[in-house]
């Protein structure tokens, strides 16, 4: 026989995927580690574990104890499968701007969930954060992980992201693209590569209406650069101190629309249904495309599965009403999908063109 005890043993070790069609495009080896190949569906599975068992560990956690988060859903549905199985409850906030898929995800894995407004800033009473500390004050024996702050959560992919990829890619990369939320992922992971080889490059994928990029190079925090978007999980209005900014060499913004269409072509083209942030993160890649030898070896970190949108940036309706395309079949206009790859060098530089003119124009209206 061969079996897990129970579904914990299934985290992590996500495969890593070549991507043939990227690669084409942006003239380079790209390949993707897939974190929607954990049970939970993304890479939080891996900070819960972590989490909840050093929490145990420390004392903090006490048995019959809940967990309380916040969250932009995937922490909180990754917290209530580890918490379910070790017998405690989970409270979770999360801001009104997760799918409607998220939010009954949660409910399905038994979290209670608390909704805040999106808009509120993150010292607001109000706000996903403040009410998460409040509730952490007010439920006896309660314990607030902190993901933004905590560095187990960074801990845990120096553990076993950061060690997987290096392995996966038998030890030679060059550019590492992740999205930045936290900071957990980009950071534990990058820190582990950097030890490796530290001329990998570091590339941070920071949203429209969040501070990071700006903070990471002038080192001000400015709250002018805060709007609120339709990513989830990339772009903050604080300053997480998970985030390693030393370890990340560069930050990228990319936008709704653009991150949007190009989770929705990673689907076509690539097979991989994968979340809102992997579309964002690929949109990264297209934007700094000309940076790349043709030998160098890039990684990108997809975070979590498209299923999770499906109300969102897979619902056509959902598309016209942001804006994000004209009418169903809107992505075979050319500013906004690449045409067939073909061997013919012409037709590869209209393809390359095309994704240049949907990466301008697309910055500006998100
Ligand atoms: N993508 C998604 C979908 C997420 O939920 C998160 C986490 N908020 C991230 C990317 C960013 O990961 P991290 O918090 O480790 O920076």
């Amino acid at each position: 026989m061969s079996f897990f005890s129970n579904v914990l043993g299934t985290i992590g070790q996500t495969p890593l995927i070549y991507l043939k069609t990227v690669s084409e495009e942006v003239g380079t080896q790209v390949f993707a580690k897939v974190e929607a190949f954990n049970p939970g569906h993304s890479a939080k599975d891996r900070i819960a574990k972590y989490m909840i068992e050093l929490a145990e560990q420390e004392g903090r956690l006490k048995p019959g104890g809940t967990v309380i988060e916040a969250s932009s859903g995937n922490t909180g549905y990754s917290l209530a499968m580890v918490a379910s199985l070790k017998g405690y409850k989970t409270v979770i906030t999360v801001p009104s701007k997760i799918s409607k898929e998220k939010l009954n995800l949660l409910k399905a894995m038994g979290a209670m969930v608390v909704i805040c407004p999106k808009e509120a800033a993150a010292d607001d009473p109000e706000s996903y954060y403040s009410r998460a500390v409040t509730l952490s004050k007010e439920i006896p024996n309660s314990c607030y992980l902190d993901q933004n702050f905590h560095p187990a959560n960074t801990e845990a992919h120096y553990r076993t992201t950061g060690p997987e990829i290096w392995g996966q890619m038998g030890g030679r990369m060059t550019h590492f693209l992740c999205a930045s939320g936290t900071g957990g992922t980009i950071s534990g992971t990058s820190r582990f590569l950097k030890e490796m080889d530290p001329k990998i490059r570091i590339i941070g994928i920071d949203a429209y209406g969040s501070v990071l990029k700006k903070y990471h190079e002038t080192n001000e925090f400015d709250k002018d650069e805060i709007y609120s978007n339709t990513l989830e999980g990339v772009g903050k209005s604080i300053i997480p101190g998970n985030t390693d900014f030393d370890v990340i060499d560069q930050y990228i913004k990319v936008g709704d629309r653009e991150s949007a269409l190009m989770a929705r072509q990673l689907a076509r083209e690539e097979g991989l249904l994968v979340g809102y942030s992997s579309g964002a993160v690929a949109a990264g890649l297209y934007k700094i495309m000309d940076a790349f030898d043709p030998d160098d070896r890039v990684v990108l970190l997809f975070s979590d599965h498209g299923s999770r949108y499906l109300s969102k940036i897979f619902d056509d309706e959902w598309m016209r009403n942001q804006g994000f395309i004209d009418s169903v079949d809107d992505e075979g206009s050319p500013s906004s999908r690449p045409e067939v790859i073909d061997e013919n060098p012409s037709i590869r530089q209209r393809v390359l063109a095309s994704f240049r003119e949907l990466v301008s124009s697309t910055n500006i209206l998100s």
